[in-house]
């Protein structure tokens, strides 16, 4: 997938996800969630986010493992998701996973949310990129590599899924706001 298309998709799935709950994500949740479906191609200086973040794409380009290297790899999103994971156990054990409106009015809430959103997000990407024929080195830096699809980043079929994933994620949405209301 390439930049636009991972945004739909981590988006799209994250507003599926989230409307399955019960729960309407603010503001600060989807930038969240588009920053972590983004982040992991930090390590590329031609990727739409390592254009902004030149320093940091050349560091993992060139020096740090190379293109989906180490922030595509479980070495980083398994740390991240024991966070996360423990994250939702101590909210959960206090007030439930989303005990919505209060949630979203208090600084830890909102970084709370802020945190899932951001992993699902991140995970998204990974999904995301296993639908390509480069594939994922899951395990770098083992040279293992999964490739289980037979579709190019930019194919128009990945493309198609990932926008209507986000069309899906937004009329749901939009359904669960109107029907608040009836
Ligand atoms: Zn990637």
């Amino acid at each position: 997938m390439m930049g636009n298309a991972h945004l739909a998709f981590g988006t799209g799935s994250f507003l599926i996800a989230t409307s399955l709950a019960g729960h309407t994500p603010g503001i600060i949740e989807l930038a969240a969630v588009a920053l972590g479906s983004l982040i992991p191609d930090a390590d590329h200086p031609r990727s739409k986010i390592g254009r902004w973040l030149p320093g940091i794409s050349h560091f993992f380009y060139y020096i740090a493992g190379g293109h989906r290297g180490v922030t595509h790899s479980a070495l980083l999103v398994i740390p991240m998701l024991i966070f996360a994971g423990w994250l939702m156990q101590e909210h959960n054990s206090q007030l439930g996973w989303f005990s919505s409106g209060a949630l979203q009015d208090s600084i830890y809430g909102v970084g709370y949310l802020a945190v899932l959103a951001f992993s699902f997000g991140f995970l998204s990407h990974l999904l995301g990129d296993l639908m390509t024929t480069e594939g994922l080195r899951l395990f770098w830096p083992l040279s293992l590599r999964f490739q289980p699809s037979p579709l190019r980043s930019e194919s128009a079929l990945l493309n198609l899924f990932a926008w209507s994933i986000l069309l899906t994620g937004i009329t749901l949405q939009f359904h669960n706001f109107t029907s608040s209301f009836a």
